[in-house]
């Protein structure tokens, strides 16, 4: 297809990235994200199959995605997750392959992802401290997240990020620790406001830290904190603003709460029973398994993903922003009513 009849949404977004959440399964149990003990897994026959993950991506590569990245759940809970990746590398169109984990499987898996194609990674890492990762997430194994950030190094993969949900009375203190840390591993930390989605139940507008107290605790330890230029930034649709330190050091912000970018947002999320979800705070998701089970062509799912992308208006983390009320977005029973609602169903 000719970039000229890729679909624009109704604010004149473009299809651009898609993140396939390859399970809902998870191997940590985070506060803001997955606090229950119980959960309401998705029907392992709903699952898709990697032949079917690799259709849908060459679907939505003809209509204009460059950008995948593999999440979950914890997508390395994914048998043989390499093959899959192999896969999509080969698939026309698409330029940028990437993943997020929570590294506790890194070190097993860096080096035959890279090998298979995969280009970067981004790492979750919301502290330094093997205690508070206990108490917040359930895991004691903190060393193995550790050992997975070291593997991404040493595979050699284009860019290592690391992803730090900040969260008052929790991590609020490890700012500036976050920041030499990934100075000195190579990588760059991109700090996260606090969201009020999927199973983050006990959110609450107090607790989110926002972009500008962020700056500020930063360049009290630094100095002066400056934006980087829209050009060094990367690319226009990316969601975190990045700075740089006196001493060169960069670093990013995702100020989804505060400073929410729908009008730049290009992503759109397919869950790993094949539900295609337009935004992070929607509702519901278009069902893809069904069309794709039944027969449908590749011209077929295209027509329907191409007229969805079309009438798209999604703008959640605006709208949220608007709420004079905010409180999280569901309880428990509304979750459990539909998983899909959950964040490591939609993928991160
Ligand atoms: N398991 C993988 C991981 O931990 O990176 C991938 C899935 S996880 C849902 C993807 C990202 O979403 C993680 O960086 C996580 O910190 C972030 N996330 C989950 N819940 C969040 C929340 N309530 N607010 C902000 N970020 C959140």
């Amino acid at each position: 297809m000719a970039m000229s009849d890729a679909p624009l949404d109704t604010f004149g977004r473009p299809l651009g990235s898609l993140r396939v959440s390859v399970t809902d399964r998870c191997n940590m149990r985070c506060r803001y994200c997955m606090p229950e003990d119980e959960y309401a897994w998705l029907p392992r026959a709903s699952i898709l199959t990697f032949e079917e993950i690799a259709r849908l991506v060459a679907v939505f590569a003809g209509l204009g995605v460059r950008k995948v990245r593999l999440t979950g759940g914890e997508p390395l809970l994914r048998q043989d997750l390499a093959t899959l990746v192999g896969m999509i590398t080969r698939v026309p169109g698409v330029t940028d392959l990437a993943m997020t984990t929570n590294g506790l499987l890194l070190a097993k898996h860096a080096t035959e992802l890279r090998r298979a194609g995969l280009r970067r990674v981004t790492v979750s890492l919301d502290t330094l401290r093997p205690q508070r990762m206990l108490a917040f997430a359930k895991s004691a194994r903190h060393a193995d997240l550790l050992a997975g950030i070291a593997a991404a190094r040493a595979a050699g993969f284009e860019r290592l990020k690391l992803n730090t949900v900040v969260i008052r009375g929790f991590n609020d203190d490890e700012l500036t620790d976050l920041v030499d840390f990934a100075r000195a591993h190579d990588a760059e930390v991109r700090f996260i406001e606090y969201m009020d989605v999927g199973g983050a139940t006990r959110w609450s507008m107090d607790q989110v830290v926002s972009q500008r107290e962020m700056l500020d605790a930063l360049s009290r330890r630094y100095g002066r904190i400056e934006p980087l230029p829209p050009a060094e930034s990367g690319p226009s649709w990316a969601p975190a603003e990045r700075f740089r330190l006196p001493d060169g050091t960069t670093f990013g912000v995702i100020a989804s709460v505060t400073a929410p970018f729908c009008r730049t947002c290009d992503r759109s999320r397919l869950t790993a029973d094949g539900t295609w979800l337009l935004c992070l705070y929607a509702e519901r998701g278009v069902d893809l398994r069904d069309p794709l089970r039944c027969g449908a062509s590749d011209e077929a799912l295209a027509a329907l993903i191409g007229a969805t992308w079309r009438a798209r208006s999604d703008r959640g983390a605006e709208e949220r922003l608007g709420l004079s009320q905010r409180g999280a977005l569901y309880q428990v029973d509304g979750l459990r009513a539909d998983p899909h609602r959950e964040m490591h169903t939609r993928g991160g």
